[in-house]
């Protein structure tokens, strides 16, 4: 049927092309969400490329972690906002395995990722999947695990009771409520790995250190983090 309808397809782009995810202003090359100059100048962090960076130092003397980056800069009313905003609210979900794929490539490239065995997205509480239809960390996981030749494991981790309206709390009252969220589904695959636990932003990063701190009980486990994006206050 997708075949079928391709030339409709194609020629309904021609008329009306989508906008640019990030910009919402320029027409992406066909088959793209993200149009050209947006490619070319979001905010990268790099922090990929050094052991020790400001991904890292958030969560210094929290949670013990090998590795942290983000791929990018997030600042309120930015275009790495509007993509987020995309991905999570909008249903495109396409744009989480497309920034994934992107940023599996950049992270093979350094020795700080080496060694990692399987990618865990951060997971949604089951009602709110539900709800949106697909878990945005998860589609994230995706694009990681193919450029990065590197399993995931989509129900390692599980939400066990819902945490509402995480964004409206405060940090202390969040560190207090997310702390007994988390539970490990399934045990053996984890053990003795190397997990890279993967969400679509840090910004406190009291979600990612409960989920590190449970990964991190398990027998010879070591944590590294990703993230499509890091809020710098
Ligand atoms: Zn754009």
């Amino acid at each position: 049927m997708r075949k079928l309808l391709q030339p409709f397809e194609d020629l309904l782009y021609l008329f009306f092309p989508h906008l640019c995810l990030a910009c919402s202003h320029n027409a992406p090359p066909y088959g793209e969400d993200i149009c050209t100059p947006c490619r070319a100048t979001l905010p990268e962090t790099n922090f990929h490329l050094s052991k020790e960076n400001p991904f890292t130092d958030r969560f210094w003397g929290r949670v013990k972690i090998e590795s942290g980056a983000a791929l990018y800069l997030f600042a309120k009313s930015n275009r790495v906002q509007q993509l987020l905003h995309n991905l999570k609210y909008n249903g495109k979900k396409e744009i989480g395995i497309t920034l994934g794929l992107r940023y599996g490539y950049m992270l093979k490239k350094t020795p700080h990722f080496a060694s990692v065995d399987l990618i865990v997205p951060v997971p949604l509480h089951p009602k709110k999947e539900r709800m949106r239809g697909y878990n945005q960390s998860e589609m994230f996981a995706i694009g990681l695990s193919e450029s990065m030749k590197i399993p995931y494991h989509k129900d390692a981790l599980q939400r066990v009771q819902h945490s509402d309206s995480q964004t409206k709390k405060s940090r202390m009252a969040r560190l207090g409520n997310v702390e007994t969220v988390f539970e490990i589904k399934k045990v053996k695959p984890l053990e003795g790995k190397h997990i890279l636990l993967v969400d679509d932003v840090l910004t406190t990063g009291s979600t990612l250190e409960a989920c590190a701190n449970k990964l991190l009980e398990l027998p010879g486990s070591k944590v590294s983090m990703a993230t499509i994006a890091i809020a710098i206050h």
